[in-house]
């Protein structure tokens, strides 16, 4: 579910990887921190969403593009469900706060997620130091190509390609939980471009209509991040927590990171706690 990057000035090298107490000593002494943050992606349990589960629909057939242009209301009736859920049902929970409070104390951190729930943000964390690499629910595009395409008519007469979800997530379509429909297809949220249907700023599957320039930006601001790490020979320690194999772009990333820049990688999780055989003497893992 997340990762932590911090290694001491210090200490020229990583710590023995074989014992956890002595490895947790050292946290105090890490100047930089990086964490890799990603709740498991379970298919399984995904697809028993009440509503899904009537409908006999798995998560990634139900989270894809073409709904909207197949059948919006349906569309939206999952995307409302889910705005409500990360937004205005639940807030980040104690485990962000410890990270901003550790993050505090070390001279630089960056934080990856796969999650598209904003809580790294809500939680304080700075837009410049949050990589959320399938997106966020706290923005809004157009799902038309034209419009999306930078040189389209609609986007030279103004607006904004993405803009905050804030207004929608306060308004929220109302849902049928019984057939997962927008009751009201009035209500379904429109672009502030050209006035088509719009959805969330979210990497769906098969998705080749996501406007990439928001996750392009906070890209380049991690990979500047690892490259200042390296440059100066920063001392990183990389917390890696609760990365699945099943979606593994957090869990890689971490893995890249800490390969390429030395640093060592805690990859805390219960389902899969496995490391590569290239990293187990810079690697620890907490099953
Ligand atoms: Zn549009």
């Amino acid at each position: 579910m997340l990762l932590v990057v911090v290694r001491s000035i210090a200490h020229s090298s990583p710590p023995s990887g074989s014992n956890r107490i002595e490895w947790f000593g050292l946290f105090s002494l890490y100047m930089f921190w990086v964490v890799f943050f990603s709740f498991f992606f379970d298919p399984e349990r995904m697809g028993r969403y009440p509503p899904m589960a009537k409908l006999k629909l798995e998560f990634h057939e139900m989270s894809t593009p073409s709904w909207f242009t197949k059948d919006p209301a349906f569309a939206w009736g999952f995307w409302s469900h889910r705005l409500g859920l990360y937004h205005s049902k639940s807030v980040p929970h104690r485990g962000y706060t410890i990270m901003k409070t550790l993050a505090a104390t070390k001279a630089d951190h960056f934080s990856f997620t796969s999650n598209v729930d904003t809580h790294w943000i809500r939680s304080g964390f700075a837009e410049n130091k949050v990589m959320e690499c399938h997106g966020s629910t706290g923005w809004m595009q157009c799902t038309q190509p034209k419009c999306t395409n930078p040189k389209a008519a609609s986007a030279e007469s103004g607006g904004p390609a993405l803009w905050s979800a804030a207004d929608v997530i306060k308004s929220l379509p109302v849902v049928d939980e019984s057939t997962f429909r927008v009751n009201d297809p009035a209500t379904l949220p429109k672009c502030v471009r050209c006035g088509s249907l719009a959805r969330p700023n979210v990497m769906m599957f098969s998705d080749h209509g996501f406007v990439e320039t928001r996750t392009d930006t906070q890209q380049l601001a991690f990979d500047n991040f690892i490259r200042d790490v390296m440059k100066n020979n920063w001392k990183l320690a990389i917390i890696e927590i609760g990365a699945g194999e099943a979606i593994p772009t957090v869990r890689e990333t971490s893995e890249v990171s800490a390969r390429i820049s030395g640093s060592t990688l805690i990859r805390i999780n219960p389902r899969d706690p496995s490391i590569p055989r290239r990293l187990s003497h810079s690697a620890v893992s907490i099953p």
